[in-house]
């Protein structure tokens, strides 16, 4: 008996992989080939086990087994007439071409978005809709493929986000460019620069903010007006979301001892002139 292989299977109940087998009788050959991944079947000893423990049908095992293997490293061969099947792991090439993440990465993304979508919320066991780990700032606009970066979209969620930044492609040297500035004033700015003449949706300075917790990016385009930079906004309504679309007009060069210090000083100032007036 060999020892068992795919030490970083996901377990059959997970919800990891409830969104990367979204049905139910994938699912239940997945978990009659991962309780035997010591020891390999036969088909005829799937199709019981698979039966035995959900009564369905096995007259689709065949086809079953086959897609699993889209999605997981099943080995199989045969002995004298019998094909023997085991599972093995993970697919070593995943089948998205982004796949630079370990398969241990990809479960701690699982984990720490609770299997849901990080846009509508919706999931694979309420929702039956597919999850995949979306790159928060694309890797087409130089966002890095370590899980910091990842989080979790459904499938429809996911391709509307690469819509959306499809038409800043051909930017996206300026785009990576502005995404490495230490300064989140600087972030947002040099974006806004290098997308001068366009129309930027708040995702983007979403993504680019890059603050914790979503940050308040709205606030910090208030600090760059502080600095003397003119942008304007235009919002429009897109199903139950609102966004907001900003657009450079002028900008200025940055302080000398950088924009945070100013900005804070700015409202220090404010602040304390209101308290003055209130009180
Ligand atoms: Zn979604």
């Amino acid at each position: 008996m060999t020892p068992p292989s795919g030490e970083d299977l996901p377990l059959p109940d997970s919800d990891e992989l409830a969104s990367l087998l979204t049905r139910n009788g994938l699912r239940a050959v997945y978990r009659v080939l991962f309780e035997s991944r010591g020891e390999p079947l036969t088909m005829n000893q799937i199709r019981e086990r698979v039966t035995a423990l959900d009564g369905t049908s096995h007259s689709q095992t065949d086809r079953r087994v086959r897609d699993l293997r889209d999605v997981f490293d099943v080995e199989s061969w045969q002995e004298g007439r019998t094909h023997f099947y085991l599972l093995k792991g993970r697919r070593s090439e995943p089948r998205d071409r982004r796949g630079g993440l370990s398969a241990a990465a990809r479960a701690r993304v699982f984990q720490a978005y609770g299997a849901r979508c990080a846009w509508c919320g919706r999931t694979p066991k309420e929702d039956e809709v597919k999850i995949v780990v979306d790159h928060i700032v694309p890797l087409d606009l130089g966002g890095p493929d370590r899980e910091e970066n990842c989080q979790l979209l459904c499938e429809e969620d996911n391709h509307a986000k690469q819509a959306r930044f499809a038409e800043h492609k051909d930017r996206a040297e300026a785009i990576s460019k502005a995404i490495n500035h230490d300064d989140v004033h600087l972030r947002i700015g040099e974006l806004l620069k290098a997308l001068k003449g366009t129309e930027v949706p708040i995702d983007l300075i979403n993504l680019v903010a890059r603050e914790e917790n979503r940050g308040d990016p709205t606030r910090r385009l208030r600090e760059l007006r502080i600095l003397g930079w003119t942008v304007t906004v235009r919002k429009e309504r897109e199903g139950k979301r609102t966004l907001s679309y900003y657009t450079l007009e002028h900008a200025e060069l940055w302080p000398d001892e950088g924009p945070g210090p100013v900005v804070r000083r700015a409202e220090n100032e404010r602040r304390r002139s209101k308290k003055q007036r209130s009180g």
